[in-house]
């Protein structure tokens, strides 16, 4: 996809501070890789910078952030913002949409800071590697398991780098469970059950996704481990099937 650089800037970094700028073909790959994704064009069509976006987005109200100013950024091209943004604004949105359901341009900037987040993690950027890593233990259950987050998972001791309330999350889950309708529910280690040959289709699925290349970008250990499992769950399916065309 073409795109015409009209508005980028030609300076890159403060001519007042100490720091060294970041090297501006790193700026470029970053937009570039922003800019050429599919939906780029299909979530900013302009940008009147009325902030109606900022006024009804929610995380706006308790966090240094603004869409508005996000999708200013990525329509005049200010890449060095674009990349500042990406080190810790960009994790603040709460994917709501609700910026998307208001603007008058039909701009989507929860859509934009999607695309961002993504090109954040293809780079490699420390900002998505620290957003991340408390939810080590919740991808390592979903990608090899197929399963999310499990009852018994959710604890004060589990998820310690989860902030204060986490200790609010005391209550007696067992029976709690017990009380939903539906029997294979009532468990605190799972929240239901996925068979062998359904978690191995999702394996294919998170390979050809891109998902294990960008978890391997991320976190590496995390990425052995899963593979691991992976290796170990497509030699159980291939003995199952083994077995059962025997019979
Ligand atoms: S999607 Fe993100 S930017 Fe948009 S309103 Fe929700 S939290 Fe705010
Ligand atoms: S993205 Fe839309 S709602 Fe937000 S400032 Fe720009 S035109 Fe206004």
């Amino acid at each position: 996809m073409e795109h015409a650089g009209t508005r980028v800037q030609q300076f890159i970094g403060d001519p007042v501070s100490d720091t060294p700028p970041v090297d501006r073909a790193k700026l470029e790959a970053i937009f570039s890789d922003i800019q050429s994704d599919m939906r780029f064009d299909h979530e900013l069509n302009g940008c009147l910078n009325c902030g109606i976006c900022t006024a009804t987005c929610p995380s706006a109200h308790y966090y240094d952030y603004s869409p508005r100013e996000i999708v200013q950024l990525l329509w005049t091209e200010n890449l060095e913002g674009i990349y500042d943004a990406m080190q810790e604004k960009i994790w603040s949105c709460a994917q709501c949409y609700t910026c998307a359901a208001r603007c008058p341009f039909g701009n989507s900037p929860g859509g934009l800071v999607m695309v961002m987040r993504e090109v954040a993690i293809k780079h490699g950027m420390e900002s998505a590697k620290n957003v991340l890593r408390p939810f080590s233990r919740v991808m390592l259950k979903l990608i090899s398991t197929g399963n999310q987050l499990s009852p018994d998972m959710i604890t004060k001791d589990g998820f310690p780098d989860w902030g204060p309330n986490i200790s609010k999350v005391d209550a007696p889950l067992a029976t709690l469970r017990k009380a939903i309708p539906m029997p294979t529910l009532h468990t605190t280690k799972t929240a239901w059950e996925v068979n062998l040959k359904t978690s191995v289709e999702l394996y294919t699925i998170w390979e050809e996704t891109g998902v294990l290349g960008s978890l391997k970008t991320i976190d590496t250990n995390l990425h052995d481990v899963i593979s691991d499992i992976m290796e170990e769950k497509r030699d159980e399916l291939a003995e199952w099937l083994e077995e059962q065309a025997e019979e």
